[in-house]
């Protein structure tokens, strides 16, 4: 029997800025879903919040790309919606771009990660789920978790993952991909994934056998919208152990706060600090982005978790030099390399000003 899992989320609006999820919210969606379980829609399920993202997961038997699936996502969303503009939250619908459902969440703002496979004897999964950044913020640790082998020594250990994966890469701007195969090919997926913005790791599978190891969302809300709407920000599902990295090889990339792209007015380049789900609350200059990490067991579709993998003390270094380095980005101000390259603010807020000021320029 074939499970799926189904990450779905958006920003449906929050308080008091970008910040949180409101409970309210996450009421809603955890009493829906508990309705769709007991119609026997989905098996289990599980909701929480990144900053200001409410993500939905589900376990369920239908393929993924489900109208079913997707719908009573879309509903959540739109009850959520209701909700969040009486209360007046902040940004209340901003990441439901369009009013009509028409069978699938994809390219109507909600990020979607979905995966499909037959269970092992054991079945861990990470759900990784970022707030304040972009797609391409998985690029840097699924490189390093897959690929690596200072990250990963069952790279050179286990005689299967020896042989490598296969990374997707889409181009978001271009809406195409490729598949690029390691570590045959692991200097062609750095010249592009090197490039968060517009290269984006879209799934990895398993040379030995194809079986299929992670997925991401790549949902660019500005590049669907026109404009900046939200900080796209991603959730990723990697599966663990067995011949697979192990939970530590996939936490392990994130003791590292490298630099993302997303922070306050998806303008800004900050580090990514791994928090507990209860600590996902940025406010400080409405970051630095955070990322959580959470642990499950999947045991015919039932979800036994989760484990809130960065709650580790060991990670409290990371969230030091995360503080450290936000200290320092903040001092550039509007500067590069803090404020995103002209290119990006080309989706967000650069238009605006480059009209009101179009007739002022003369020629030197
Ligand atoms: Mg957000």
């Amino acid at each position: 029997m074939k499970i799926t899992l189904s990450v779905i989320k958006a920003d449906i609006g929050s308080y008091v800025g970008h910040n949180k999820v409101h409970p309210e919210l996450i009421n809603i969606a955890k009493r829906e879903l508990e309705k769709a379980e007991k119609k026997n829609e989905i098996i289990d399920y599980f909701v929480f919040a990144c900053g200001d993202d409410l993500e939905l997961l589900m376990s369920h038997k239908k393929p993924v790309e489900n109208p079913k699936i997707h719908g009573l996502a879309w509903n959540i969303f739109t009850s959520c919606t209701k909700k969040a503009k009486e209360m007046k939250l902040y940004g209340a619908g901003q990441d439901m771009l369009k009013d009509t459902f028409s069978g699938n969440v994809k390219g109507m703002g909600p990020g979607v990660a979905e995966i499909s496979f037959e269970e092992r004897p054991s079945e861990p999964v990470v759900i990784l789920a970022a707030d304040k950044t972009s797609p391409g913020a998985w690029n840097i640790p699924l490189f390093r978790t897959f690929a690596d082998p200072f990250t990963n020594p069952g790279l050179i250990i286990s005689p299967v993952m020896n042989e490598g994966f296969t990374f997707e890469v889409q181009d978001v701007v271009e809406n195409k991909s490729i598949k690029l195969k390691c570590p045959d090919e692991m200097y062609e997926l750095l010249a592009f994934v090197g490039t968060p913005g517009r290269y984006v790791i879209k799934s990895i599978t398993r040379n030995h056998d194809g079986l299929i190891c992670a997925v991401t969302s790549t949902t660019r809300l500005s590049l669907i919208a026109g404009k900046y709407i939200g900080k796209d920000d991603p959730v990723c599902i990697v599966r663990a152990q067995h011949d697979l990295p192990d939970i530590g090889e996939i936490t392990e990339p994130y003791a590292f706060p490298y630099l993302v792209e997303g922070w306050n007015r998806g303008s800004h380049t900050g580090p990514l600090m791994p928090v507990s789900l209860e600590d996902a609350m940025p406010t400080r200059f409405d970051g630095p982005p955070r990322v959580v990490a959470l642990g499950f067991i999947v045991s015919n579709g039932n979800l036994i978790g989760p484990l809130d993998l960065f709650k580790d003390v060991s990670f409290d270094r990371a969230r030091e030099r995360a503080n450290e380095i936000a200290d320092y980005m903040r001092m550039h101000g509007p500067f590069q390399p803090h404020r995103l390259p002209e290119h990006d603010m080309e989706y967000t807020s650069m238009p605006q000003i480059m009209k009101k000021l179009k007739d002022r320029w003369g020629k030197i």
